[in-house]
Protein backbone atom coordinates (compact mmCIF):
# COMPACT_ATOMS: atom_id res chain seq x y z
CA UNK A 1 0.00 0.00 0.00
CA UNK A 2 1.39 3.32 -1.04
CA UNK A 3 1.16 6.37 1.07
CA UNK A 4 -0.91 7.67 -0.95
CA UNK A 5 -3.81 5.04 -0.45
CA UNK A 6 -3.61 5.49 2.80
CA UNK A 7 -6.64 7.98 4.44
CA UNK A 8 -5.61 11.64 5.45
CA UNK A 9 -6.62 11.85 8.67
CA UNK A 10 -4.88 8.33 9.47
CA UNK A 11 -1.15 10.03 7.71
CA UNK A 12 -2.23 13.32 9.59
CA UNK A 13 -2.72 11.14 12.66
CA UNK A 14 0.77 9.13 12.61
CA UNK A 15 2.54 12.34 11.84
CA UNK A 16 0.77 14.21 15.14
CA UNK A 17 1.71 11.24 17.10
CA UNK A 18 5.54 10.90 16.16
CA UNK A 19 7.75 11.21 18.95
CA UNK A 20 10.67 10.86 17.10
CA UNK A 21 11.41 7.13 16.93
CA UNK A 22 11.26 4.41 14.45
CA UNK A 23 8.32 5.43 12.03
CA UNK A 24 5.12 3.60 13.17
CA UNK A 25 4.05 0.99 10.14
CA UNK A 26 1.33 2.95 8.01
CA UNK A 27 1.84 0.70 5.28
CA UNK A 28 -0.65 -2.70 6.68
CA UNK A 29 0.72 -6.19 5.98
CA UNK A 30 3.29 -6.64 2.61
CA UNK A 31 1.31 -6.90 -0.23
CA UNK A 32 2.94 -8.14 -3.27
CA UNK A 33 4.47 -5.57 -5.84
CA UNK A 34 2.35 -5.03 -9.11
CA UNK A 35 3.87 -6.02 -12.19
CA UNK A 36 4.54 -2.55 -13.30
CA UNK A 37 6.54 -1.34 -9.94
CA UNK A 38 8.43 -4.20 -10.09
CA UNK A 39 9.68 -3.44 -13.80
CA UNK A 40 10.11 0.20 -12.87
CA UNK A 41 12.28 -1.19 -9.75
CA UNK A 42 14.03 -3.59 -12.30
CA UNK A 43 15.03 -0.37 -14.06
CA UNK A 44 16.24 1.29 -11.61
CA UNK A 45 18.43 -1.18 -10.71
CA UNK A 46 19.97 -0.86 -13.87
CA UNK A 47 20.07 2.84 -13.68
CA UNK A 48 22.16 1.92 -10.69
CA UNK A 49 24.15 -0.55 -10.96
CA UNK A 50 25.39 -0.10 -14.41
CA UNK A 51 27.86 3.13 -13.84
CA UNK A 52 29.38 1.20 -10.79
CA UNK A 53 30.18 -1.76 -13.51
CA UNK A 54 31.53 1.23 -15.27
CA UNK A 55 33.54 2.24 -12.62
CA UNK A 56 34.92 -1.04 -12.46
CA UNK A 57 36.07 -1.54 -16.00
CA UNK A 58 37.55 2.09 -15.76
CA UNK A 59 39.56 1.13 -13.02
CA UNK A 60 40.39 -2.27 -14.63
CA UNK A 61 41.14 -0.26 -17.93
CA UNK A 62 42.95 2.44 -16.01
CA UNK A 63 45.33 0.01 -14.04
CA UNK A 64 49.13 1.46 -14.91
CA UNK A 65 47.55 4.56 -17.43
CA UNK A 66 47.08 8.07 -16.32
CA UNK A 67 43.59 9.56 -17.03
CA UNK A 68 44.23 11.73 -20.17
CA UNK A 69 43.11 15.41 -20.05
CA UNK A 70 40.45 14.74 -23.09
CA UNK A 71 38.82 12.64 -20.25
CA UNK A 72 39.38 14.80 -17.22
CA UNK A 73 38.00 17.88 -19.37
CA UNK A 74 34.57 16.19 -20.18
CA UNK A 75 34.23 14.23 -17.57
CA UNK A 76 34.02 17.96 -15.51
CA UNK A 77 32.20 19.52 -18.03
CA UNK A 78 29.71 16.92 -18.55
CA UNK A 79 29.44 16.68 -14.72
CA UNK A 80 29.06 20.47 -14.32
CA UNK A 81 26.07 20.01 -16.47
CA UNK A 82 24.19 17.51 -16.02
CA UNK A 83 24.86 18.53 -11.91
CA UNK A 84 23.62 22.05 -12.11
CA UNK A 85 20.43 20.48 -14.27
CA UNK A 86 19.43 18.67 -11.18
CA UNK A 87 20.65 21.42 -8.39
CA UNK A 88 19.64 24.37 -9.97
CA UNK A 89 16.87 22.99 -12.26
CA UNK A 90 14.92 20.10 -10.64
CA UNK A 91 15.39 21.59 -7.67
CA UNK A 92 15.73 25.25 -6.83
CA UNK A 93 13.49 26.12 -10.05
CA UNK A 94 10.94 23.65 -10.56
CA UNK A 95 11.02 21.76 -6.96
CA UNK A 96 10.97 24.81 -4.90
CA UNK A 97 10.54 27.76 -7.64
CA UNK A 98 12.89 29.98 -6.19
CA UNK A 99 13.07 32.21 -8.99
CA UNK A 100 11.46 32.04 -12.61
CA UNK A 101 13.86 31.30 -15.67
CA UNK A 102 13.13 32.20 -19.62
CA UNK A 103 11.34 29.36 -21.30
CA UNK A 104 14.44 28.19 -22.98
CA UNK A 105 16.42 27.93 -20.13
CA UNK A 106 13.86 26.22 -18.11
CA UNK A 107 13.17 23.38 -20.54
CA UNK A 108 17.50 23.42 -21.13
CA UNK A 109 17.40 22.89 -17.46
CA UNK A 110 15.19 19.88 -17.25
CA UNK A 111 17.06 18.26 -20.10
CA UNK A 112 20.42 18.58 -18.55
CA UNK A 113 19.23 16.97 -15.27
CA UNK A 114 16.89 14.53 -17.36
CA UNK A 115 20.73 13.42 -18.30
CA UNK A 116 21.77 12.13 -14.72
CA UNK A 117 20.16 9.27 -14.42
CA UNK A 118 17.92 10.30 -11.52
CA UNK A 119 15.00 9.74 -13.01
CA UNK A 120 12.19 11.42 -14.92
CA UNK A 121 11.91 15.34 -13.64
CA UNK A 122 8.11 14.97 -12.79
CA UNK A 123 8.69 12.04 -10.34
CA UNK A 124 11.83 13.42 -9.37
CA UNK A 125 10.05 16.91 -8.45
CA UNK A 126 7.28 14.74 -7.02
CA UNK A 127 9.42 12.66 -4.35
CA UNK A 128 11.93 16.10 -3.18
CA UNK A 129 8.39 17.80 -2.61
CA UNK A 130 7.16 15.02 -0.29
CA UNK A 131 10.26 14.91 1.76
CA UNK A 132 10.00 18.66 2.07
CA UNK A 133 6.25 17.76 3.21
CA UNK A 134 7.12 15.23 5.62
CA UNK A 135 10.70 15.70 6.44
CA UNK A 136 11.73 12.99 8.73
CA UNK A 137 8.35 11.85 9.95
CA UNK A 138 6.09 9.05 8.31
CA UNK A 139 5.26 9.72 5.27
CA UNK A 140 9.16 11.14 4.43
CA UNK A 141 10.04 8.85 1.27
CA UNK A 142 14.03 8.80 2.62
CA UNK A 143 14.69 9.44 5.77
CA UNK A 144 17.34 8.29 7.54
CA UNK A 145 15.48 8.07 10.82
CA UNK A 146 12.58 5.49 9.21
CA UNK A 147 14.53 2.63 11.23
CA UNK A 148 14.84 4.94 14.70
CA UNK A 149 18.19 6.14 16.04
CA UNK A 150 19.62 2.95 17.76
CA UNK A 151 22.94 2.11 15.71
CA UNK A 152 21.57 -0.94 13.91
CA UNK A 153 18.49 1.38 13.19
CA UNK A 154 20.62 4.34 11.69
CA UNK A 155 22.83 2.04 9.10
CA UNK A 156 19.47 0.71 8.15
CA UNK A 157 17.89 4.15 7.79
CA UNK A 158 21.19 5.31 6.21
CA UNK A 159 20.98 2.61 3.21
CA UNK A 160 17.48 3.68 2.81
CA UNK A 161 18.10 7.10 2.66
CA UNK A 162 20.61 6.50 0.33
CA UNK A 163 19.80 4.13 -1.98
CA UNK A 164 16.99 1.82 -0.85
CA UNK A 165 14.01 3.84 -0.96
CA UNK A 166 14.57 3.92 -4.72
CA UNK A 167 13.63 -0.29 -4.40
CA UNK A 168 10.54 -0.27 -2.20
CA UNK A 169 6.96 -0.27 -2.86
CA UNK A 170 5.95 3.26 -2.00
CA UNK A 171 5.22 5.31 -5.33
CA UNK A 172 4.88 9.10 -4.90
CA UNK A 173 1.69 10.28 -6.75
CA UNK A 174 2.86 12.96 -9.24
CA UNK A 175 -1.13 14.24 -9.48
CA UNK A 176 -0.65 14.95 -6.05
CA UNK A 177 2.83 16.14 -5.80
CA UNK A 178 3.40 18.29 -8.87
CA UNK A 179 0.42 18.67 -10.87
CA UNK A 180 1.61 22.03 -12.16
CA UNK A 181 4.63 19.92 -13.98
CA UNK A 182 2.21 17.46 -15.63
CA UNK A 183 -0.09 20.75 -16.70
CA UNK A 184 3.16 21.60 -18.64
CA UNK A 185 3.33 19.72 -22.34
CA UNK A 186 6.66 20.66 -22.72
CA UNK A 187 7.47 19.42 -19.50
CA UNK A 188 5.36 16.23 -19.59
CA UNK A 189 7.18 15.74 -23.13
CA UNK A 190 11.08 15.66 -21.50
CA UNK A 191 9.81 13.61 -18.57
CA UNK A 192 8.87 10.96 -21.23
CA UNK A 193 11.95 11.20 -23.06
CA UNK A 194 13.89 10.29 -19.91
CA UNK A 195 15.34 6.94 -20.88
CA UNK A 196 15.90 8.75 -24.42
CA UNK A 197 18.00 11.22 -22.75
CA UNK A 198 19.79 8.85 -20.94
CA UNK A 199 20.43 7.38 -23.96
CA UNK A 200 22.16 10.76 -25.06
CA UNK A 201 23.74 11.18 -21.91
CA UNK A 202 26.36 7.93 -22.83
CA UNK A 203 26.37 8.52 -26.46
CA UNK A 204 27.71 12.53 -26.02
CA UNK A 205 30.91 11.45 -24.12
CA UNK A 206 31.68 8.81 -26.89
CA UNK A 207 30.83 10.53 -29.73
CA UNK A 208 33.09 13.54 -28.12
CA UNK A 209 36.12 11.36 -27.59
CA UNK A 210 36.02 9.81 -30.93
CA UNK A 211 35.48 13.03 -32.30
CA UNK A 212 39.02 14.87 -30.18
CA UNK A 213 40.94 11.92 -30.44
CA UNK A 214 39.88 9.98 -33.83
CA UNK A 215 40.08 6.60 -31.92
CA UNK A 216 38.04 3.95 -30.48
CA UNK A 217 40.14 3.75 -27.43
CA UNK A 218 39.23 7.56 -26.78
CA UNK A 219 35.27 6.87 -27.62
CA UNK A 220 35.38 3.79 -25.12
CA UNK A 221 37.51 5.93 -22.53
CA UNK A 222 35.39 9.15 -22.77
CA UNK A 223 32.22 7.08 -22.24
CA UNK A 224 33.50 4.89 -19.07
CA UNK A 225 35.11 8.89 -17.70
CA UNK A 226 32.82 11.27 -19.07
CA UNK A 227 29.23 9.12 -19.21
CA UNK A 228 29.42 6.00 -16.46
CA UNK A 229 31.88 6.89 -13.86
CA UNK A 230 30.38 11.07 -14.20
CA UNK A 231 26.78 9.23 -13.62
CA UNK A 232 28.02 7.31 -10.97
CA UNK A 233 29.67 10.35 -9.17
CA UNK A 234 26.65 12.75 -9.49
CA UNK A 235 24.09 10.24 -8.44
CA UNK A 236 26.20 9.41 -5.22
CA UNK A 237 26.81 13.15 -4.79
CA UNK A 238 23.34 13.46 -4.87
CA UNK A 239 22.19 10.86 -2.38
CA UNK A 240 24.37 11.80 0.09
CA UNK A 241 22.23 15.24 0.46
CA UNK A 242 19.04 12.24 1.03
CA UNK A 243 21.23 10.26 3.51
CA UNK A 244 24.76 11.99 5.08
CA UNK A 245 22.87 15.56 5.21
CA UNK A 246 19.90 14.49 7.54
CA UNK A 247 22.83 12.87 9.74
CA UNK A 248 25.99 14.35 10.04
CA UNK A 249 26.85 17.96 10.02
CA UNK A 250 25.74 21.31 11.50
CA UNK A 251 22.13 22.70 12.22
CA UNK A 252 22.97 26.35 12.81
CA UNK A 253 19.28 26.77 11.44
CA UNK A 254 15.79 26.33 12.80
CA UNK A 255 13.90 23.71 11.08
CA UNK A 256 10.37 22.34 11.82
CA UNK A 257 9.66 19.91 14.18
CA UNK A 258 11.45 16.48 13.62
CA UNK A 259 13.61 17.46 10.59
CA UNK A 260 17.33 16.59 11.01
CA UNK A 261 18.54 18.38 8.45
CA UNK A 262 22.42 19.26 8.23
CA UNK A 263 24.64 21.35 6.90
CA UNK A 264 27.99 19.19 5.70
CA UNK A 265 30.46 20.85 4.56
CA UNK A 266 32.88 18.72 3.02
CA UNK A 267 30.43 18.05 0.26
CA UNK A 268 29.95 21.82 -1.07
CA UNK A 269 31.83 21.79 -3.70
CA UNK A 270 31.14 18.22 -5.19
CA UNK A 271 27.09 18.95 -4.47
CA UNK A 272 27.60 22.28 -6.24
CA UNK A 273 26.08 23.97 -2.71
CA UNK A 274 23.25 21.59 -2.05
CA UNK A 275 25.43 20.31 1.15
CA UNK A 276 24.13 23.33 2.89
CA UNK A 277 21.20 21.54 3.50
CA UNK A 278 19.83 22.75 6.89
CA UNK A 279 20.08 26.14 5.22
CA UNK A 280 17.64 25.00 2.93
CA UNK A 281 15.80 23.55 5.46
CA UNK A 282 15.26 26.62 6.86
CA UNK A 283 13.79 28.11 3.96
CA UNK A 284 12.93 26.24 0.99
CA UNK A 285 12.45 28.32 -1.41
CA UNK A 286 14.84 30.35 -1.05
CA UNK A 287 17.61 30.32 -4.09
CA UNK A 288 20.80 30.18 -1.98
CA UNK A 289 21.44 27.61 0.21
CA UNK A 290 24.43 28.43 1.52
CA UNK A 291 23.39 30.68 4.09
CA UNK A 292 26.42 31.93 6.32
CA UNK A 293 29.54 33.43 5.16
CA UNK A 294 31.88 31.91 3.24
CA UNK A 295 29.09 28.89 2.31
CA UNK A 296 30.29 28.18 -1.07
CA UNK A 297 27.08 27.64 -3.18
CA UNK A 298 28.16 27.77 -7.00
CA UNK A 299 24.43 27.01 -7.64
CA UNK A 300 23.23 30.13 -6.37
CA UNK A 301 25.93 31.97 -7.68
CA UNK A 302 25.31 30.68 -11.27
CA UNK A 303 21.56 31.77 -10.52
CA UNK A 304 22.75 35.32 -9.97
CA UNK A 305 24.42 35.23 -13.24
CA UNK A 306 21.61 34.03 -15.23
CA UNK A 307 19.65 36.99 -13.23
CA UNK A 308 22.46 39.20 -14.16
CA UNK A 309 21.67 37.71 -18.06
CA UNK A 310 18.24 38.61 -17.64
CA UNK A 311 17.41 35.02 -17.48
CA UNK A 312 16.33 34.77 -14.37
CA UNK A 313 13.52 37.38 -12.55
CA UNK A 314 11.59 36.99 -9.40
CA UNK A 315 14.43 35.37 -7.45
CA UNK A 316 13.96 34.65 -4.11
CA UNK A 317 17.35 35.71 -1.99
CA UNK A 318 18.22 35.39 1.60
CA UNK A 319 17.47 39.28 1.80
CA UNK A 320 14.51 39.58 0.45
CA UNK A 321 11.09 39.15 1.82
CA UNK A 322 10.10 36.09 2.63
CA UNK A 323 7.58 34.72 0.19
CA UNK A 324 4.42 33.31 0.71
CA UNK A 325 3.06 30.56 -1.33
CA UNK A 326 6.20 29.01 -2.94
CA UNK A 327 6.29 25.15 -3.47
CA UNK A 328 7.74 24.05 -0.31
CA UNK A 329 5.39 21.19 1.21
CA UNK A 330 4.12 19.61 -1.21
CA UNK A 331 0.64 20.72 -1.87
ZN1 LIG B 1 16.35 17.02 3.05
ZN1 LIG C 1 14.53 20.93 -1.45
Amino acid sequence: MSIDQVSPSRLRADGATYDGGAFPRVDGPPTAMPGPRRRQVALTGAIVVAPLLGLAAAIWLAWGHAITWTDLLLTLTLYLLTAFGVTVGFHRLLTHRSFTARRPLRLALAVLGSMSFQGNVIDWVAVHRRHHAFTDRPGDPHSPYRYGTGLRGQLRGLAHAHLGWMFGNDPTPAARYAPDLLAEPAMVRIGRAFPALCVLSLALPAALGWAITGTWYGAASAFLWAGLIRIALLQHITWSVNSLCHLFGDRPHRTRRHDRSTDLWPLALPSLGESWHNGHHSDPGCARHGRNPGQIDLSADLIRLFERLGWATNVHWPTSRPRTGAATTGR
